[in-house]
């Protein structure tokens, strides 16, 4: 590493000459000129310079082009030829989960951003009609396989199926709604084909310099973010949570290629058959599709509090969540909670009554499109995210505002 000298900027004046300790420098026939051999780049002829026609690599610059050249370095070769973004299109009984249209909208984003193409993969039978869609969602290439064994979810087929595509077509991003479903499919298929996968993604961006898709999840109870770089092997994987990402509108004028594929499938070695499909019976509770929730938390204070909740709930036609202190006590069903272990929702509008704001309440609804807060505490981090906040006790909040939207919305 050796002092840099800009030509142009100098004016031969030789108080870096006189400056440098080891005798490095010399204005002999025109700008001055640097021995590399002798300098050692300490920086003091920088320094004395009028005309700043000299420089010194910062350590940050140095550290940061060495970080640049190696982690370019990192990727070998036949890694480097991995382009494209990939939306796996999850489907069930040909109704296609939303998170994947969610996931189109990002994809695009990243695809952009790397001047690269998005395609989704539809795996189903009699499936055409999704590959369509999928383009509407923003796909500019879809990959079906359109066979009776991929009709529903097995494990096997539907990894023998994308491991072949992601071999011929050696994508560099593949995203995964994280799903029961996309959760066993993406583990199986980073596991054969020895490459990363980060589940449960809150924040996608992508380093220019290096190509690495930064996966940011939160970790360590939620206590932190951490930011995820798969850098030795493609494709890299990433999997989101429904209603973490946006909605793309739908343009059903947009125009796309469909490239059908066929995997010559063996049912004798698929050790499982889907024998029949049975509808869950119990009132599932749609929080990630819910446009209006109102939760509670603690400072409910018990089960009969909830009715209170409930009440609003029913008033605005929306959905009731809880925090998991609320379905820890046993107020609520767990399949109410929203957060880090609960539903991760997106509403347009979110009412949190006696909730503090716990990181791993927070990272579930903060994306909501309005959010109001009551709590009597005027110092409780809900207030941080809320659009509006109610400094009160919910019990005296709540009922007028029950009795005034009840008017309203007669
Ligand atoms: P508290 O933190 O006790 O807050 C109660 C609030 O109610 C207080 O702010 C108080 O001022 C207010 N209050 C009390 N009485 C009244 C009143 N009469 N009127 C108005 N306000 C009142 N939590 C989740 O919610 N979801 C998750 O998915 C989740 N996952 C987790 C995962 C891990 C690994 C861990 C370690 C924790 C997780 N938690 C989760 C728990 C989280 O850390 C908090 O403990 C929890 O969110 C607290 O719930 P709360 O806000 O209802 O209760």
């Amino acid at each position: 590493n050796v002092v840099e000298i800009f030509e142009d900027k100098c004016i031969e004046c030789g108080l870096c000459v006189q400056a440098c300790p080891a005798d490095a420098l010399d204005l002999e026939g025109g700008p001055v000129q640097v021995d590399a051999d002798k300098c050692a780049a300490n920086g003091e002829c920088v320094e004395v310079c009028p005309t700043e026609a000299l420089a010194l690599d910062t350590e940050e610059d140095v550290d940061d082009k060495t970080k640049e050249t190696k982690e370019k370095e990192e990727l070998p070769p036949e890694l480097q030829q991995y382009k494209g973004v990939w939306v796996f299109i999850e489907q069930v009984q040909n109704e296609v989960a939303p998170v994947s249209w969610e996931l189109l909208g990002e994809g695009k984003k990243i695809a952009n951003d790397l001047d690269i193409e998005l395609s989704g993969i539809v795996l189903g039978f009699d499936a055409h009609d999704i590959a369509h869609e999928a383009i509407s969602y923003g796909a500019e290439k879809v990959y079906l396989i359109d066979d009776p064994v991929v009709k529903n979810y097995r494990t096997r087929p539907y990894t023998e199926a994308l491991v072949k595509l992601v071999n011929k077509y050696k994508p560099e991003i593949i995203l995964l709604g994280a799903t029961t479903l996309g959760r066993d499919l993406a583990g199986a298929v980073a596991t054969e084909l020895e490459t990363g996968l980060t589940a449960d993604c809150t924040i996608l961006e992508v380093d220019h310099a290096t190509r690495h898709l930064q996966q940011t999840r939160p970790a360590f109870g939620g206590n932190i973010m951490a930011t995820i770089l798969c850098k030795k092997h493609r494709p890299q994987m990433a999997t989101v949570r429904p209603r973490v990402m946006e909605m793309p509108k739908q343009d059903r004028s947009k125009s796309g290629e469909v490239i059908e594929e066929e995997v010559h499938f063996d049912e004798n070695n698929i050790k499982t058959e889907v024998l029949k499909i049975i509808e869950e019976t119990k009132k599932a509770i749609y929080l990630d599709k819910a446009d209006i929730i109102v939760a509670g938390g603690r400072g409910v204070g018990d089960k009969e509090g909830f009715e209170l909740i409930k009440e609003l709930a029913d008033v605005l036609g929306g959905t009731v969540g809880a925090s998991r202190a609320a379905v820890d006590a046993g107020w609520i069903p767990v399949e109410h909670q929203v957060g880090q272990t609960g539903t991760t929702v997106r509403p347009k509008l979110y009412i949190a009554a006696g909730i503090s704001g716990a990181i791993q309440h927070l990272v579930g609804m903060e994306r909501s499109d309005t959010i109001v807060a009551i709590n009597n505490d005027s110092d409780a981090s809900i207030f941080d995210v809320a659009t509006y906040g109610i400094k009160g006790d919910l019990f005296e909040v709540l009922p007028p505002l029950i009795e005034e939207f009840k008017k309203e919305l007669a």
